[in-house]
């Protein structure tokens, strides 16, 4: 039997490298994007979704275009990454929970998500699947300074897509944490997407996607061919 690896991310500056425990989403975070979406209460509070842990990929790598959708997205992401863990944390606590932050992308099947939403069903076909989580470096949060604002962006092929501010966030970093500690509890390794700005958009196979937010570089991955079902 082949075990595999333990999921890790590099950390950026030194030879440590981060484990991961879990993957937490938000689902909408910036008004520009659930105007885009159409869907949502612009004052609901911030809900969250997970993805499998091995859904990480690393930054530079090729991402295969998955199987099962004609619709394909990108959504450029802050993560927080968790140092601390911790129940039901408050607000004014939650910075010292936060190890550092990354870039991530959450790359989700929209028909299959949208077609779940439609039907009342869960979201895990449309935004856990394989290859799902591509993340960068995490920066320390002392190199950083806590992050409530810069610029966050996402081209394809060059050419700009999203471009937004972390600082339009609905809920910021610390809000987030205290929200879904009381939910789940926070452990070291934990990391959480905070959610996209407007400009999502489809990926075709070969597409170069690259990322940036302000203080923490920038991540790129490739779409790979796309993996079909012979049966
Ligand atoms: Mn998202």
């Amino acid at each position: 039997m082949q075990l595999h690896e333990p999921v890790t991310l590099p950390v950026a500056g030194d030879d440590a490298r981060f484990h991961v425990r879990r993957v937490y989403c938000v689902g909408r975070n910036y008004l520009d994007h659930i105007r885009e979406m159409k869907e949502a209460d612009e004052r609901d509070p911030p809900f969250f979704f997970q993805k499998p842990t091995d859904a990480i990929v690393q930054g530079g790598a090729v991402v295969p275009y998955p199987a099962a959708t004609k619709d394909f997205q990108f959504e450029v992401e802050l993560v927080a990454a968790i140092g601390r863990g911790g129940f039901d944390i408050p607000v004014s606590a939650a910075e010292a929970h936060i190890f550092g932050y990354a870039i991530g992308i959450d790359l989700t099947r929209r028909d299959l998500q949208r077609d779940a939403a439609k039907r009342g069903l869960p979201w895990e076909m449309g935004k856990s699947f394989d290859y799902s989580a591509p993340c960068g470096p995490i920066h320390r949060i002392g190199v950083t300074g806590p992050i409530s604002k810069g610029t966050i962006s996402l081209s394809v092929n060059g050419t700009v897509r999203q471009n937004g501010d972390i600082g339009q966030m609905i809920w910021n970093v610390p809000e987030i944490i205290a929200q879904l500690s009381g939910e789940y509890e926070l452990y070291p390794g934990d990391i959480i997407l905070t959610g996209t700005p407007a400009g999502v958009g489809p990926l075709v196979p070969g597409d170069v996607v690259d990322c940036s937010i302000e203080r923490l570089g920038s991540l790129q991955i490739r779409i790979g061919p796309r993996r079909s079902r012979k049966n």
